[in-house]
């Protein structure tokens, strides 16, 4: 098969276009002729690298993926040659008692496909068949491979883990990544109201047609955190979700109202900063982090993606043999929504 792989860490020309054998299914497992996949931030950290990575080599990156079966392993019986299904990248060992509770993504084995697995960026792919969800002909490959990764992010962040409830009041640092447009819709589909903080107009122009409330923008307004306060009478708001990190968590805090919740799931402006702790008590806060979701968390959040209710938004596709061109793109940061390769 055809497929995008690496031998080495380093920037986007380590990325090679080229031949590795088709996987093929164990017992319990589904080989997918995959249709389309989807980028991530982690497929950037990945073939980057980071202390304590360990790949078996040659390596290959994505983690969101939908196409068509095309082998089952034995023993599967729920789907059959020729569905169509979306992957969840997220993927656990299945008999421990997490994974018997349905903490599935608290397992010990626990894996991102693309990240210590290899990914979708490839004509197949093998998962477990409890990966799989069947996609109905009304969605595109493109589009399920899109919202995958995100809104299984978003819904276990906002709704399983943060608990967000209608009337509460959400904001949401970033205006037009991908878990940050899933965030907007998530939390809107739940009856809040959203406070976005964006970089530009024309990312607060995108935020404000996903349904976001009130939009702050950062390049005229150097103290959004105020700027917020401001924004909820002096009151602050329930619920932050901070995906930056350096730079903003600190703001963040101050944007919030008693008893506030602060969600996180990544740090796009970097893992390590300060954090004035006398907010933490004084406020009452939470700091809630997760990464993924459950398999449960995901079939309720893509039920919202087939019945239209929620929709990724996609920037451009690259066919698979561009996609450094791709990961550049992703890496500039000037996306608006999913970058996705055509396979
Ligand atoms: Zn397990």
């Amino acid at each position: 098969m055809k497929a995008v792989l690496f031998h080495q860490h380093g920037g986007p020309e380590v990325l090679e276009y080229t031949d590795f054998p088709i996987p093929e299914p164990l017992s319990g497992e589904v080989q997918v002729r995959l249709r389309a996949a989807a980028l991530n931030r982690a497929d950037l950290w990945v073939r980057e690298g980071w202390p304590g990575l360990k790949l078996e080599y040659p390596h290959i990156p994505g983690a969101d993926g939908a196409g068509e079966v095309s082998s089952l392993g034995e023993g599967v019986t729920d789907l059959k040659i020729g569905d169509r299904v979306v992957i969840n990248a997220s993927i656990s060992c299945g008999e421990c008692s997490l994974c018997l509770t349905g903490k599935d993504n608290l397992c010990r084995e626990w894996h991102l496909l693309g990240e210590t697995v290899r990914g979708t960026y490839a004509e197949y792919v093998v998962v477990p068949t409890i990966n799989l969800l069947p996609l109905p002909k009304t969605i595109e490959f493109e589009e399920a491979a899109a919202a995958g990764l995100v809104f299984h992010t978003a819904w276990h962040s906002l709704i399983t883990r943060g608990g967000l409830q209608k009337d509460e009041s959400v904001l949401v640092i970033g205006a037009s990544g991908g878990v940050n447009t899933a965030s907007i819709q998530v939390a809107k589909y739940t009856g809040a109201k959203v406070y976005v903080v964006g970089s530009s107009q024309e990312k607060l122009t995108l935020a404000e047609s996903l349904g976001a409330d009130v939009l702050i923008d950062r390049s005229k307004e150097d103290n959004w955190s105020k700027a917020v306060y401001m924004a909820t009478n002096r009151q602050g708001v329930d619920v932050v979700v901070d995906n930056v990190g350096a730079g903003t968590i600190p703001l963040s805090l101050r944007a919030t109202r008693k008893g506030a919740r602060i969600l996180t799931v990544g740090n796009t402006g970097g893992p390590v900063f300060e954090i004035d702790n006398r907010y933490i008590f004084g406020k009452h806060l939470s700091i809630l982090g997760s990464t993924m979701g459950t398999h449960s968390d995901f079939a309720t959040v893509m039920e919202l993606i087939f019945e239209g209710k929620v929709k990724p938004v996609l920037d451009r596709h690259y066919p698979l043999k561009e996609a450094a061109a791709a990961q550049e793109r992703l890496a500039t940061g000037q996306q608006m929504g999913k970058i996705t390769l055509v396979i």
